[in-house]
């Protein structure tokens, strides 16, 4: 998608070699009306598979989740990192490793609101080492779900989880494909 390949390079900040800060249009300031644009990227591409229910995981893919829900005309669910009052035995859970974080997670889904009958599409910010992918698949097959896909706004393709979550069998669909944060440089495929 060249407008959010735009958008990163004019106000992308590169951190260092692996991590590059969006926070001033995708995961803390949002511009929603590139959300829009983007909601109707990743409909455009997965209109045909009969979704029900759009899955990512909290905080940053909530936003790009609620846009591309708002195209499907399906609920959009998030994962959750920290416990509710709702009891355990009424959720899927699945662990999780943050490399940007440094510490493990677990998530968890409401059993009322994934069910066998739904056909899911996983939404993120971004795909780095494909931990929370991975552990949101994990909470589809709990559920006995269908896992029709997953849509990541920006995969950087230098770190390996767009490989492992590909190997797994599942479609991925990335707006904008990092291929080198390197010498203060963001490269795209
Ligand atoms: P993964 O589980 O694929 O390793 O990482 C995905 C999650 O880590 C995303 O939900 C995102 O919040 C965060 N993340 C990974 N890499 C980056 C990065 O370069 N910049 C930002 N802002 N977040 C990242």
């Amino acid at each position: 998608m060249d407008e959010l390949k735009k958008r990163i390079i004019k106000d992308g900040r590169i951190l260092n070699d692996h991590a590059l800060k969006v926070d001033s249009f995708l995961n803390h300031q949002i511009d929603i009306h590139l959300m829009d644009r983007m909601g109707q990227a990743f409909f455009d591409h997965f209109r045909h598979y009969g979704i029900t229910k759009i899955l990512t995981i909290e905080t940053s893919g909530i936003a790009v989740a609620c846009s591309v829900a708002r195209n499907f005309h399906v609920p959009a669910v998030f994962a959750r990192k920290t416990p509710t009052l709702t009891s355990v035995d009424d959720q899927y859970a699945a662990e999780i490793f943050s490399f940007t974080q440094q510490k493990k997670f677990t998530i968890m889904v409401s059993k009322r609101f994934l069910t066998s009958n739904d056909k899911v599409l996983l939404v993120d910010d971004f795909l780095a080492r494909g931990q929370a992918l991975l552990g949101l698949m994990d909470i589809v097959h709990q559920a006995g779900a269908a896992l029709v896909g997953a849509g990541v706004a920006i995969e950087k393709t230098f770190q390996d989880g767009g490989r492992l979550v590909r190997d797994a069998g599942i479609e991925v669909y990335s707006l904008a494909r990092i291929t080198s944060l390197k010498n203060g440089k963001v490269l795209f495929s």
